[in-house]
C-alpha cells in the first residue's frame, strides 16, 4: 500500500488502500473481554443498557455487525449473540489482530492518561499491530501523577519538571478541561500566586483524604499555559465523547478567545470529536491559522449515518486541517469501524466533488491523503 497509489485504481480503491495515521486513539484493552465488558466498552454511556437491550442496536453495534463481523468469518448482520460467541472462540489477540490489521493505520498516536493498567501500552499496541505507535501525554494524570510528592509551592515547578520530561519522547498533549470544567475557561494564564494557592488546596483536600482527581479551573488553566510553553500539539477534547460532560459548555466557539490569545504562540490547537459542533470547529479551523478538527469518536458510534459528520468537517475547514482519528479505546472493533466508516465517507464526499467537476481526481488523491495522514505528519512533524 502506497499513499500515491496506482494510475489504474479507481479513487474509492485509492481511498480505500490509504494508509491511516490515527492522531487520536488510545490502546487495546489488554485482557480477556466478557460480554459485559464489550457492552461498556462499545458505548460512551457509563451505564449498561437498559434490560432486554443491547448495544448491538446502538449505530456503532449496527456497525460492527455490518464490518467487522465478516472479518471474524460470520455473516454481515449476524446476531449479538452470534458475534460475542464468535469473539469469544477466536480470543482476543486474534480478533485485535485481525481487526486492527485491517483498519489499514500505519501509525497511533496514543493518549496513554485514560484507564492506563487496562490498556496496551504503545510498545505493547507496536508488537500487535507492526504499525509505529507515539505517544499524547495527558496533562491532568501527569499533574495526579506527582501531587503526592508535592508541595504547594513547589507543584509548578514540578509539573514543568515531568511535562518537560515526559515530551522528551512524546509527540503531543492532551488536554480535558472540558469534561473537568468545560471550554467557557477564562482563556488568560492564572499568576503564579493563583497557582499556588489553587495547588494548595487542591494537596490539603488530598492529604484529608480527597479524590487526586483535578477539577480546580486555576490548575486546569495553569496546566494548559505551562504546555502552550512547550510548543508541541495540544489536543483538546470537544463536544461528544464522555458521560460527566456538560455538553453545551463543551462548544468550541467558547475557545474563541483562548485561540486568540494564543495565535502568536508557535502551539498548533488540535480539537478532537467536535460533535455535534464540527461546523463551529470548522469554523474556528479556517479563521486561526493554529486550529485543527477532527470528527473521531463521533465517526463510530455515529455508524450508518457517520458520512454526515465527515461532510460538514468539510464544509468551511480548509482540506490541510482537518485529521483523520478513531479514538478508539479498549475495543479493536472502535479501530476498524473509525478506519472503515472514515473510508466511505471521504470516498464519497470527494468521489462527487470529482464526478460533479468541482475537484480534480489528482487534488481529490490528494486531499484524501492530507486528511488521511498528511495533516497529521504535517501537525506532529512526524517522520
Ligand atoms: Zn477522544
Amino acid at each position: 500500500m502506497s499513499a500515491e497509489g496506482t494510475a489504474t485504481e479507481s479513487f474509492a480503491e485509492f481511498v480505500a488502500g490509504l494508509p491511516l495515521v490515527d492522531h487520536h486513539c488510545h490502546g487495546v484493552r489488554t485482557g480477556t473481554t466478557t460480554d459485559a465488558d464489550f457492552e461498556l466498552l462499545a458505548t460512551e454511556s457509563d451505564w449498561p443498557a437498559p434490560p432486554g437491550t443491547s448495544v448491538f442496536d446502538n449505530p456503532f453495534g449496527i456497525a460492527v455487525r455490518a464490518l467487522c463481523a465478516p472479518l471474524l468469518d460470520l455473516p454481515r448482520h449476524c446476531t449479538a449473540e452470534d458475534y460475542l460467541r464468535r469473539r469469544g472462540e477466536l480470543g482476543d489477540q486474534e480478533v485485535s489482530a485481525r481487526l486492527l490489521a485491517a483498519s489499514g493505520t500505519e501509525k497511533y498516536l496514543l493518549d496513554t492518561g485514560f484507564r492506563a493498567s487496562t490498556i496496551m501500552t504503545p510498545p505493547e499496541m507496536a508488537q500487535l499491530t507492526g504499525a509505529a505507535t507515539q505517544e499524547i501525554v495527558r496533562l491532568e494524570a501527569l499533574a495526579e501523577s506527582i501531587a503526592p510528592d508535592c508541595t504547594a509551592a513547589g507543584f509548578s515547578s514540578a509539573f514543568e519538571d515531568a511535562l518537560e520530561r515526559a515530551l522528551e519522547h512524546a509527540v503531543g498533549v492532551k488536554s480535558i478541561i472540558a469534561y473537568r470544567y468545560g471550554l467557557d475557561f477564562d482563556p488568560a494564564p492564572p499568576t503564579n500566586a493563583e497557582v499556588t494557592a489553587a495547588a494548595g488546596r487542591w494537596l490539603a483536600g488530598i492529604e484529608a483524604g480527597g479524590l487526586v482527581r483535578l477539577t480546580d479551573l486555576v490548575l486546569l488553566r495553569h496546566l494548559l499555559w505551562r504546555a502552550v510553553g512547550f510548543g508541541k500539539p495540544i489536543q483538546l477534547h470537544v463536544g461528544f465523547g464522555d458521560a460527566d460532560i456538560v455538553l453545551h459548555r463543551c462548544d468550541p466557539s467558547h475557545l474563541t478567545e483562548f485561540a486568540h490569545a494564543t495565535r502568536e504562540t508557535g502551539v498548533q490547537l488540535m480539537l478532537l470529536h467536535c460533535y455535534p459542533y464540527i461546523r463551529e470547529a470548522g469554523i474556528l479551523a479556517q479563521l486561526f491559522p493554529h486550529v485543527w478538527m477532527d470528527t473521531s469518536c463521533a465517526v463510530s458510534h455515529t455508524g450508518p449515518s457517520s458520512e454526515t459528520l465527515v461532510r460538514q468537517s468539510l464544509e468551511s475547514a480548509p482540506m490541510h486541517k482537518v485529521l483523520y482519528a478513531s479514538d478508539a479505546f479498549g475495543l479493536p472493533e472502535l479501530y476498524l469501524c473509525g478506519a472503515q466508516l472514515w473510508r466511505r465517507a471521504v470516498a464519497r464526499i470527494l468521489g462527487e466533488w470529482v464526478a460533479e467537476g468541482f475537484a480534480g481526481e489528482t487534488d481529490a488523491r490528494r486531499y484524501a491523503e492530507l486528511l488521511g495522514r498528511g495533516n497529521a505528519i504535517r501537525a506532529y512533524g512526524l517522520e
